[in-house]
């Protein structure tokens, strides 16, 4: 029996819901700016707005809602959210229970996209896999011996925070040299402008057009996402690295480069892995969340 669940991704610029079909299909999808000041009350009176502009919660069968950590997602609460003020220890699956009178799951975004991913994305059939969003931040979730990893208070694969140089730059969460700090779009979109780019944009296109300045900032992305890779490849052994974000745009472009460091830093064992492009865009986090919300804990 096909069921329907509701999708929400909560995110510093955008908050965006779903329907979803347990088939996988996303029936009804929307987005609005992320009223990111407004604390807890004002966010979810626009949840609120969004689950009614979707049609409604009849024939809804669940909710998930997926969120930047570190969020507890065994007891549904958001420890903090550095993008987001006023979301400390707040209760947001018990508020949103009540909310909805359906059941709600809360699950970090990483976590979630990377189950959205590995269920109805590039990462289908695995059983070991490793999902990296490179965007603003960096983030991630892994999928090892066939389930979702999670670790203590739900808050494994904040890969974003591995360090990749203990003197390097300063990074949002307060450590310095996070693999984040140096590879995210944030850190790329800083590197081109130093350059005289626009934006990150502005040097991926330049980059398709052969310019040399463009080409020498996307191979040097290229090389810090490798050096970071390299590192998940020890720790997870995944059969294939999934990578999302508004970086992947670029992916084509570095993926020899990638591949060159992960041939250079990893030992031989380790290398015969796919780093392949995300098959659900920016949908990867909604979908995950509802899917967690329909499918038995995993
Ligand atoms: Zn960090």
């Amino acid at each position: 029996m096909t069921r329907l669940a509701l999708g929400i991704d909560l995110g510093g610029t955008n908050l965006r819901a779903a329907v979803l079909e347990s088939s996988g299909s996303v029936l009804r999808r929307m987005s609005i700016s992320t009223d990111a000041g407004g604390g807890p009350s004002v966010i979810i009176a626009q949840m609120l707005h969004l689950a009614s502009a979707l049609g409604g919660l009849e024939g809804i069968d669940a909710v998930g809602v997926s969120a930047p950590g570190p969020l507890d997602s065994g007891t549904g609460c958001i420890i903090a959210i550095p993008t987001l003020p006023g979301w400390e220890n707040y209760p947001l699956r018990q508020v949103l229970a009540e909310k909805f009178a359906r059941p709600v799951i809360l699950e970090n975004d990483g976590i979630a996209a990377a189950f959205g991913e590995w269920t109805y994305g590039a990462g289908r059939g695995l059983s070991h896999m490793v999902y990296v969003t490179v965007s603003t931040g960096i983030g991630g979730g892994v999928v090892a011996d066939g389930r979702l990893l999670r670790g203590a208070r739900g808050m494994a694969g904040h890969i974003g925070h591995m360090m990749i140089s203990p003197d390097g730059p300063r990074c949002a969460c307060g450590g310095t040299g996070c693999f984040e700090a140096h590879a995210s779009g944030t850190a790329f979109s800083a590197e081109a402008r130093k350059a005289g780019f626009a934006d990150a944009r502005a040097v991926v296109k330049a980059a398709r057009t052969g310019d040399a300045a463009a080409v020498a900032l996307v191979e040097r992305e290229a090389d810090l996402l490798g050096y970071g890779f390299a590192s998940l490849l020890h720790l997870y052994a995944p059969q294939r690295l999934v990578v999302g974000g508004g970086m992947s745009d670029a992916l084509d472009l570095m993926q020899d480069r990638i591949m060159a460091q992960i041939n250079r830093l990893a030992m031989p064992p380790f290398r015969a892995v796919d780093v392949v492009r995300a098959a659900l865009g920016d949908n990867c986090g909604l979908v995950g969340a509802a899917a967690l919300a329909l499918l038995p804990s995993i």
